[in-house]
């Protein structure tokens, strides 16, 4: 099945440096996607979010010479990627001061996928016009939403949204969520950090989505600049289209 892809990573409006990361790798077989949102004093941030890009990528390359990454595969990469967050943290200048970062990623390959997520970034999958979030927040007020605390509509502007209760660079001990999603055709999945998830409503992404694929994320990138721009945001996204064989057998 082709896919085709789409993404875009901006300061915003109000931060200095961007400290969120993004990796987007096509393969033979299929493509493995990556978002991450860092955590952090001066640079602390920038650094976690790039060493766990870049770990979950070394492991998609890795692998992708042997075969596609598996659940094993990603577990492992995560915990690679928090043991070198927290010792790059040890051996930094200030050792005291916070170093983490959130990361979700998915592999897609044919007409399935494999999510492995830690954090507040997010995972949607669009479907006839319809954005469904298949990732859990890792944070107080996500917490708050699922327990019915908290309404998901009032969740962007609660105080304590930005409290994570899981994180990679934390502690040693790591827990990871793994799903496995279905895939149709038509279907598009779109990796976000909160930069998007706080500027714009779930109605106010699925808007732009409906315009159509071509140049999604850049729009995205530019609404919630438009929206304030108070945080950096990223959107990494894939669409799985027809091929001109299921084209035919469509009509
Ligand atoms: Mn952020």
């Amino acid at each position: 099945m082709p896919l085709r892809f789409s993404a875009a990573s901006d300061t915003g409006l109000v931060r200095s440096r961007n400290e969120d990361s993004f990796l987007l790798i096509p393969g033979r077989a299929g493509a493995f996607l990556a978002v991450a949102d860092g955590i952090g004093g001066y640079k602390a941030g920038e650094v976690a979010s790039r060493i766990a890009t870049r770990t979950v990528g070394r492991m998609f390359r890795e692998e992708g010479q042997a075969g596609p990454p598996d659940r094993q595969r990603l577990l492992q990469s995560f915990q690679t990627a928090n043991q070198e967050i927290l010792r790059a943290r040890s051996r930094s200048p200030n050792p005291d001061e916070e170093m983490g970062t959130t990361l979700t990623c998915v592999w897609v390959e044919g007409r399935r996928c494999l999510a492995a997520h830690v954090g507040d970034s997010r995972l949607y999958r669009f479907r006839h016009g319809r954005l469904d979030q298949l990732t859990e927040d890792h944070s107080v007020v996500g917490e708050l939403v699922r327990k019915g605390k908290v309404r998901r509509e009032d969740a962007m502007s609660h105080p304590q949204r930005h409290l994570l209760t899981n994180a990679l660079g934390l502690g040693s001990l790591l827990s990871v969520d793994v799903t496995e999603e279905d895939l149709g055709l038509g279907d598009v999945l779109l990796l976000c950090t909160d930069g998007l998830t706080g500027a714009l409503t779930e109605e106010e992404i699925s808007q732009v989505l409906r315009d159509g694929f071509d140049r999604a994320a850049e729009r995205l990138v530019a609404e919630a600049n438009r929206a304030g721009g108070g945080d950096n945001v990223t959107v990494v996204m894939v669409a799985i289209e027809a091929s001109d064989i299921e084209k035919v057998a469509d009509v």
